[in-house]
């Protein structure tokens, strides 16, 4: 019996979490901003778009709106000449200006630090909350999307899971606490550049050793 065969769960999350620590020391969002209310609105945006497509337009789009007061006050028209360069701009300007209010109306302008709050703003869902939790909150949370979905998937760091909600349960169960959001960081970054979904780099990957799928398939 090979060496991967024997290995438990934790010792794979063990292997990665070395490896990733090693490699990926300073793995961080790609999206940029300064405070909780610019990473919602730039998290918000990157639905079905990229990074640096979104990176493009926040520069002037936090200059003229640069809180949940100012977006607020704004048209929908006045913030989707700004953001009409990303994917879907009409619903997400919708989006934002009911999501600025909403912040205004019911949270005195700030970003809810609650999972559940944040999950009743216009445009925020489940995913987009947990980031904001793991990334400025310090809250326990994985933000599940197709890269985390797939890549936790094939290593084999869940079992059985056959909703986003249970993978998200998994892996916050596995990876320790302080760790949750760099592990949300490695994990979509090897999904984006390495663990591709068409075509998986494995003969490039630091942790085929401790991945479940290259070791079925070798
Ligand atoms: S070995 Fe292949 S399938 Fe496994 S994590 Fe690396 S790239 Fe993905």
């Amino acid at each position: 019996m090979c060496k991967y065969e024997l290995m438990t769960i934790k010792e794979r999350y063990t292997g990665i979490i070395e490896w990733f620590s090693e490699n990926m020391p300073d793995a961080a969002t790609e999206l940029n901003y300064n405070n909780p209310f610019e990473l919602l609105v730039a998290v918000i945006l990157s639905a079905q778009c990229t990074d640096k497509r979104v990176n493009i337009v926040t520069p002037s789009l936090f200059e003229q709106f640069p809180n949940a007061t100012a977006m607020a006050a704004a048209t929908v028209e006045e913030i989707f000449e700004l953001i009409k360069s990303v994917t879907f701009p009409n619903n997400k300007a919708k989006h934002l200006h009911k999501m600025a209010n909403m912040l205004v109306a019911d949270y005195v302008g700030d970003v809810p630090k609650d999972i559940d709050e944040m999950q009743k703003l216009p445009g925020v869902g489940r995913k987009t909350a947990n980031v904001m939790a793991v990334v400025v909150f310090d809250i326990p949370a994985m933000p599940v999307d197709t890269h985390v979905l797939r890549v936790s998937d094939r290593i084999g760091l869940v079992k059985n899971a056959k909703t986003p909600l249970e993978t998200e349960k998994q892996l916050v169960k596995h990876f320790p606490r302080e760790l949750l959001a760099i592990a949300h960081h490695w994990i979509i970054l090897h999904g984006r550049y390495v663990c591709k979904a068409r075509k998986p780099m494995c003969e490039d990957c630091g942790i085929s050793g401790y991945c479940s799928f290259y070791n079925k398939n070798k």
